[in-house]
């Protein structure tokens, strides 16, 4: 396979059918047109084999989880997402993998309605960058430095389940048929993250701040409560756990793993707690359940409470590069 046929490959199944891609994969830059008066969303991330996805991760969910991760950003800002650009670097033109890393990618870009628009594609160690851009109406942007003392502090869906994953991967298949449905719950939350588009959009009048967590929930809430000049008070009991996370972890590592693990790719947002209890009902109609964790305070940084009111330390708050 040829460069040109890999990039043939990937753009007759990820190019999409939006009406707004003027010119898509094929020219030297693609041109779409934005809706009027919108403001233009844009983010990118990477994954590195072995760093971001264990080495041997089947394609599909390689091509699943970069775009994945891209639009849990867009998310994050409560944008709608239309289109991305893909750089992929390959170790070989091996048609297999490409063909199901493009069904994979193109899996959850058509629950999107998402276009891929353009790319590159060279040789090298494995990784793939994608850049994603949404659109929202102009300053309705969800930020993170919005939270304001009083506000009622929230995340979405399930905490620890994709780091919990991780760790039993290598682990000695479970002996139960219900241990073995909850360990292939937490490695499809490892490896096929729902990007939380419909909550950021429902959010984008409601959140004073928003983040997506990827780093480990600590980790990210500490860039609220920098950004925004506040501390905040997590509830550890009142994080939220899956059936499957309950089953296989025990209590103690469990709630390290949600409040440190990475790869959730929940949405962690801070609102104005008058609104709660409707705000959380109309989250749960759409799908996207979020519970209460915690508050925002005067101060600084991010502490953590057990059930008796005692602080919680852990080893670190995320992961890190560098670190
Ligand atoms: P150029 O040499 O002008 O940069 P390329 O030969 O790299 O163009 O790419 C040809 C076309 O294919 C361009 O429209 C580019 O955006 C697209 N493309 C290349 N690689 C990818 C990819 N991995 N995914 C999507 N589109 C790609
Ligand atoms: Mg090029």
């Amino acid at each position: 396979m040829s460069e040109f046929d890999l990039i043939d490959l990937i753009s007759a199944r990820c190019a999409g059918t939006r009406a707004d891609v003027r010119i898509g994969i094929g020219d030297d830059a693609a041109v779409v047109s934005m809706p009027p008066a919108h403001d233009l969303v844009v983010c990118t991330d990477t994954l590195v084999a072995g760093v971001h996805f264990p080495h041997g991760t089947a394609p599909f969910d390689i091509g699943w989880k970069a775009l994945a991760v891209n639009l849990s950003d867009i998310a994050a800002m409560g944008a709608t997402p239309a289109w991305a650009t893909l750089a992929l670097t390959l170790p070989s033109a091996d048609r297999d993998f490409v063909a199901a890393f493009a069904e994979g990618f193109a899996a959850l870009a058509g629950l999107h309605h998402l276009a891929l628009i353009g790319g590159d594609t060279t040789s090298g160690p494995l990784s793939i960058t994608v850049t994603a851009h949404g659109f929202s109406a102009p300053g309705k942007a969800l930020r993170r430095d919005g939270a304001r003392v009083g506000d009622g502090v929230y995340v979405t869906g399930t905490l620890g389940d994709a780091a919990a994953g991780l760790r039993l991967l290598d682990a000695s298949h479970p002996a139960s048929d219900s241990e073995r449905e909850a360990r292939a719950h937490l490695l499809e939350r490892l490896h096929r993250p729902q990007p939380r588009v419909a909550a950021g959009a429902f959010l984008r009048d409601l959140a004073s701040s928003c983040i997506d967590v990827s780093d480990g929930l600590l980790a990210d809430l500490g860039h609220v409560a920098a950004r925004s000049g506040v501390g905040i008070e997590i509830d550890v009991d009142r994080l939220p756990a899956s059936n499957a996370l309950l089953l296989l972890i025990s209590s103690e590592a469990r709630s390290v793993l949600q409040m440190t693990g990475g790869d959730d790719y929940e949405l962690a947002f801070t609102a104005n707690a008058a609104d709660e209890s409707t705000m959380l009902q109309d989250l749960a109609r759409i799908g996207e359940a979020a519970v209460r964790i915690g508050r925002v305070v005067d101060g600084n940084g991010v502490r953590a409470f057990d059930a008796q009111g005692d602080l919680v330390i852990t080893p670190r708050h995320g992961w890190e590069h560098f670190a």
